[in-house]
């Protein structure tokens, strides 16, 4: 099975910060002979560089902490994630929490105080209203029941 996979989560040097912080556990997935990940990462498909200033998704845009409105970047690099998923058959991915793109269930509130909300990033959101099943790291048991009974 073809996973999209966030690739900060692999350790790649993505994140808005420069500082890579892989997720073992979504690592050692890269050794099943069942599953193939397809890495993305919106926010530098989206044309934005690394490191960068974080961003928050703030009601209906996404702003960077300096004040940027970010929203057509974020939705460019959603649009491309989305692009790659349906070129290589990508029906479910597992993806980055809390991020502004990639959070599946939580997201920061716009306001950069570290406040947690419910909510999704754009790209997590585009991907499951196009159909793709979107899990975070912390839900690798749901993920791997998922893949067995696809
Ligand atoms: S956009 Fe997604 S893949 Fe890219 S650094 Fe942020 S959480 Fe990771």
């Amino acid at each position: 099975m073809r996973v999209l996979v966030s690739m900060c989560l692999l350790g790649v040097n993505c994140r808005y910060n420069g500082v890579p912080k892989a997720e073992e556990a979504v690592r050692t997935l890269l050794e099943r002979d069942d599953i193939t990940f397809v890495p993305v990462c919106p926010e530098q498909l989206g044309g934005l560089p690394t490191p960068r200033t974080p961003s928050e998704r703030c009601e209906n845009k996404v702003v960077s902490k300096d004040g940027e409105d970010r929203t057509a970047a974020f939705c460019r690099g959603a649009e491309e994630t989305l692009r790659i998923a349906n070129l290589y058959g990508c029906e479910v991915a597992l993806l980055k929490e809390r991020s502004p793109s990639c959070g599946n269930k939580e997201i920061y509130d716009g306001s950069f105080s570290g406040t947690v909300v419910s909510g999704e990033g754009v790209t997590a959101e585009l991907l499951r209203k196009n159909g793709v099943k979107v899990f975070g790291e912390s839900e690798l048991d749901d993920f791997l029941e998922y893949t067995r009974r696809e």
